[in-house]
C-alpha cells in the first residue's frame, strides 16, 4: 500500500490512525489482540485533552461517562495529605480543569473504533510477527492471522506495540533502565473508601516504607476501585512473598490505606507488572518510527504513559506527513520527531527520579508557594518544547544540599545513589 502501517491498536496506535487520515494518508492498525480487551494504565493527565480535542475524540469521551478526575492527592505514612486541582494552573488549548480515569478495555476500543472512522482500516486478531528489512529499510511485515502468515508492504511502519518493542527486540536496540527496576500488583475493588468531598475522584498515591513503593487508587466507574501496589522489585524479592500476600502486607502499612480498604472486596484476579522502564537506543530509522511504549516507557508514578502515547503519535504523524510530501522516507527526515519526544520524555524521567530520591521533598515543593505552580505544569503533563524546566533544577540543587551536609534533617530520607 502507499501509506503507513501502524502496528499495534492501543492509544499511541490508534491516535496516530487517527492522525494520518486527518492529514488524508492511508493507514492500516494491525492489532494482535480482539478489543476489548484488559490494560494497565487507567489514569490520565490534563494534557491528553489537547489531542482528544485535535482528533475529534472528546465528544466521545465525555458522551461515554468516564470519571473525571480533577486533581491528585498524596497520603504520607503519618496520615498527611497533599492534594494538588489541575484548575490551579489553566493550560493553554484546554478549557476544561479536568482529565479521565478510564477502564482501559472500553477506552482502548473506543479509540481504535475513532480511528476506524475517521479513515484507518483496523485488522483485530492480526498479529505482527517482525518487520520486513531491504538493507536497513523497513519495508513491510509478516504478519500471522490465524495459522496463515503472509507480507504486507508500505513505505512506512509505525511501531506502536507498546511493552511488546517489535522493533526495539528485532534490532536489540530495546536497553533497560539502570536506574528503575519497578513491579507492580494490582487489582479492581468493589467498596473502596476513597474519601470524602471533592478529592473522592481524585487519583490518591499512598506512599509506602520501602524502596519506591506507593500504592495507587484509581476510580473506575462509581463502584470500582483500581489499586496497584508498586515497589522496586528487590523488595518482592526480599519480602518472599507470592502476589497476593505481597499486595496486602504493603497495602496494611499506611493507615490511610487500611482504613480505605476496610470493606473492600476484590472483583477480578491480581495482575502483575515487571520490567517496564527501558528505552530504545534510536525511536526512528529508514521507513520506521516507534511510538508510545513501543519506544520508551519510564515509571507510572505520575500517570504519564497514555500522555506520552498521543503525544507521540501527534508529533510522529507530523514528520510521515512532511516524509509523504517530500517523498523521502529516510530517518533524517523522522528524526525531530524522536529529538521531541526523547526531551519532553527526559523532563518526566528527571522530575520521577528526583521524586523518588527524597519523597519528602516533592511534598515540599507543592507546598511551596515559589514551586507549586511549577510542578503542577509538570503533573498536568506539560513536559514538551519546554527548554529549561528551572523546578527540576531547583529539586535538584535541593538533594545535592541533602546529600553534602551531615546532618540535614532528612539525610536519612534519601534513597538509591547519590545523584549526578
Ligand atoms: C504498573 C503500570 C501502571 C501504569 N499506570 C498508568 C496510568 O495510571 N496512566 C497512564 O497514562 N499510563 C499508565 N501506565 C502506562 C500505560 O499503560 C502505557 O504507557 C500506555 O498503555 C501506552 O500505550 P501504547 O499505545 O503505546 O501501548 P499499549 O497500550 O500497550 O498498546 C499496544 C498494542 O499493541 C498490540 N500489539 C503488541 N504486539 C503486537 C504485535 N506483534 N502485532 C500486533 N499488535 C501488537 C497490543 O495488543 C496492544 O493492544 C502504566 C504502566 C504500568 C506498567
Amino acid at each position: 500500500m502507499d501509506g503507513v502501517i501502524i502496528v499495534g491498536g492501543g492509544p499511541a496506535g490508534s491516535a496516530m490512525g487517527s492522525y494520518l487520515s486527518m492529514a488524508g494518508i492511508p493507514n492500516i492498525i494491525l492489532e494482535s489482540a480482539n478489543h476489548p480487551r484488559p490494560h494497565v494504565g487507567e489514569s490520565m493527565v490534563t494534557s491528553s485533552t489537547r489531542v482528544f480535542k485535535e482528533i475529534g475524540f472528546l465528544e466521545t469521551m465525555e458522551r461515554e461517562g468516564f470519571i473525571h478526575k480533577f486533581g491528585a492527592s498524596w497520603h504520607a505514612p503519618n496520615g498527611k495529605e497533599f492534594a494538588i486541582e489541575f484548575a490551579e494552573f489553566p493550560q493553554q488549548g484546554i478549557d476544561q480543569d479536568y482529565t479521565y480515569h478510564v477502564d482501559r478495555s472500553k477506552f482502548d476500543l473506543l479509540m481504535l473504533k475513532h480511528a476506524e472512522k475517521l479513515g484507518s482500516k483496523v485488522y483485530q486478531g492480526v498479529h505482527v510477527k517482525n518487520i520486513l528489512f531491504e538493507g536497513d529499510q523497513a519495508v513491510g511485515v509478516r504478519v500471522k492471522i490465524a495459522d496463515v502468515e503472509t507480507e504486507m508492504f508500505a513505505p512506512v511502519i509505525v511501531d506502536a506495540t507498546g511493552r511488546g518493542t517489535l522493533i526495539g527486540n528485532q534490532l536489540k536496540t530495546k536497553k533497560k533502565d539502570t536506574y528503575f527496576n519497578q513491579y507492580a500488583v494490582h487489582a479492581w475493588f468493589e467498596n473502596v473508601q476513597r474519601g470524602n468531598g471533592h478529592t473522592a475522584d481524585f487519583i490518591h498515591i499512598y506512599f509506602l516504607e520501602v524502596e519506591r513503593g506507593w500504592v495507587w487508587q484509581i476510580p473506575i466507574t462509581d463502584e470500582i476501585t483500581s489499586m496497584g501496589v508498586v515497589a522496586d522489585k528487590n523488595v518482592l524479592r526480599g519480602d518472599h512473598a507470592d502476589i497476593e500476600s505481597f499486595f496486602y502486607k504493603h497495602l496494611s502499612t499506611n493507615p490511610d490505606l487500611v482504613s480505605a480498604m476496610a470493606d473492600a472486596r476484590r472483583i477480578n484476579e491480581f495482575k502483575t507488572e515487571g520490567d517496564y522502564s527501558y528505552s530504545l537506543e534510536k525511536f526512528v530509522g529508514n521507513g520506521f518510527l516507534c511510538i508510545g511504549d513501543a519506544a520508551r516507557f519510564v515509571d507510572p508514578i505520575f500517570s504519564s504513559g497514555v500522555s506520552v502515547a498521543l503525544y507521540s503519535a501527534k508529533y510522529a504523524s507530523m514528520e510521515i506527513k512532511r516524509a509523504f510530501e517530500l517523498k523521502d522516507f529516510s530517518a533524517e527526515i523522522f528524526q525531530p520527531y524522536e529529538d521531541k519526544v526523547r526531551s519532553g520524555v527526559s523532563v518526566w524521567y528527571e522530575f520521577i527520579r528526583l521524586y523518588y530520591k527524597l519523597l519528602p521533598l516533592f511534598t515540599h515543593f507543592i507546598q511551596s508557594k515559589k514551586h507549586r505552580l511549577e510542578v503542577l505544569r509538570l503533573l498536568q503533563g506539560e513536559v514538551y518544547e519546554r527548554g529549561e524546566v528551572p523546578v527540576l533544577d531547583a529539586m535538584r540543587q535541593y538533594i545535592k544540599a541533602v546529600e553534602a551536609s551531615d546532618s540535614h534533617i532528612l539525610k536519612d530520607r534519601l534513597t538509591g545513589v547519590p545523584i549526578d
